[in-house]
């Protein structure tokens, strides 16, 4: 199969997260083909559904060059509102349409293509793997990062890693992500005193901090940015107390924020100094207060060096483009692998991703074969 037929195949399992309805089965039939040596991990955790993952790896020599990418989707949101059949990979205009088809099964598709033309043609030292999980659109609990878990105590090691992301706003090509900034979210509540507002001076109004407190978050200048990241923000994106009539002073009110944070901080940082401004205002006063925190990654950056020179110039030298390094857009499962290993990110045009009618160029995708087979070239050189 080539990779077009390769993408439509991938696209006919319905893996909407965290089902894997057999696509792992049929990726891994397809890679042993190759001389891939495969391995399922299912892992279980309370509260997530379990997962199926499967790392597979060509040769056994380092370095070991490892492509991270997911097999699960997103729902398909109204199956009426489709013009084509979400599961089907159907062709029109030079596109294929269905759910996966962007974000991301025909970069698996591109890379397992890639990978074949090269060892096919190609002597080299090193080994080629490819880490795939079916949760990475769920909780992301039991998926890539207890796989890297899983397969570091059983003494493998990865060099680098490229995760096939789509990361091109337009155009194939234009970016490849070489960092992501954290984010941390928080829900501070307070504690006051209920009653009538007409006599205010049995009540405990928490409106009265909780809006200090937003105030002296917003007035808040976390960092100026970098040259490598846009500075730290902090949205807030809820606010709300407890029912009762509008005579009602509340007895609780709460405030949801998030920050997307660069490397100029850590969650913990961060944590210490929200506790803080909290405490400020509701010191020394009857008010309780409780924040509570909940860190989904932390920032990361992958130093400019040989690996993203070489990823830069394996994408140009096929797009003709001056593709930008970027650390743009939201987290994807490259917060876990940069604990283990040199990590970047690129993949297609991510413009439909989760969106009803979401599709590929089909040209993109065979120019993403030759960018994957490039890059491979260009590191075993
Ligand atoms: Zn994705």
């Amino acid at each position: 199969m080539n990779e077009i037929e390769l993408t439509k195949s991938l696209i006919n399992y319905k893996s909407i997260t965290p089902e894997n309805d057999g696509v792992l089965e049929f990726l891994e039939n397809e890679l042993t083909a190759i001389g891939f040596n495969c391995k399922r991990y299912k892992f279980t955790d309370k509260n997530t559904p379990d997962v199926d993952n499967l790392y597979a790896k060509f040769g056994n020599e380092e370095p070991n060059f490892c492509f991270g990418g997911h097999t699960d989707v997103v729902p398909i949101g109204d199956e009426s509102a489709w013009s084509f059949d979400p599961f089907k990979g159907s062709e029109n205009k030079g596109k294929i349409y269905g759910r996966g088809s962007s974000d991301m099964k025909s970069a698996i598709a591109a890379f397992i293509c890639a990978a074949r033309e090269f060892i096919n043609s190609n002597k080299f030292k090193g080994s080629i793997s490819m880490l795939i999980t079916n949760d990475e659109e769920g909780p992301a609990i039991n998926g890539t990062k207890k796989v890297l878990d899983k397969i570091y105590s059983e003494g493998e090691k990865i060099a680098s890693c490229l995760v096939g992301e789509p990361t091109s706003p337009k155009n194939l090509g234009e970016m490849i992500k070489i960092g992501r900034r954290g984010s941390l979210m928080a829900t501070i509540n307070i504690t006051g005193k209920q009653g009538h507002v007409a006599y205010p001076q049995w009540n405990l109004n928490p409106i009265e901090p909780l809006n200090k407190i937003i105030h002296e978050l917003n007035s808040l200048k976390l960092d100026e940015g970098s040259e490598e990241f846009p500075p730290s923000n902090i949205e807030f994106v809820n606010i709300s107390s407890s029912e009762g009539a509008t005579n009602v002073v509340p007895n609780n009110a709460s405030a949801q924020l998030n920050i997307r944070f660069n490397t100029d901080h850590t969650s913990e940082d961060l944590q210490k100094l929200i506790g803080e401004i909290v405490e400020k205002f509701t010191k020394n006063s009857d008010y309780k207060s409780q924040v509570d925190f909940y860190c989904t990654a932390e920032p990361f950056l992958t130093q400019r060096g040989k690996f993203t020179s070489i990823i830069k110039k394996s994408v140009d030298e096929i797009t003709g483009l001056d593709s930008d390094l970027s650390t743009t857009g939201g987290t994807s499962d490259a917060r876990f692998f940069k604990d283990y290993c040199e990590v970047v990110e690129f993949g297609l045009v991510g413009k439909s991703a989760h969106q009803i009618d979401e599709n590929v160029e089909i040209e993109d995708i065979s120019k993403l074969k030759n960018i994957y087979k490039n890059i491979l070239k260009n590191y075993f050189n």
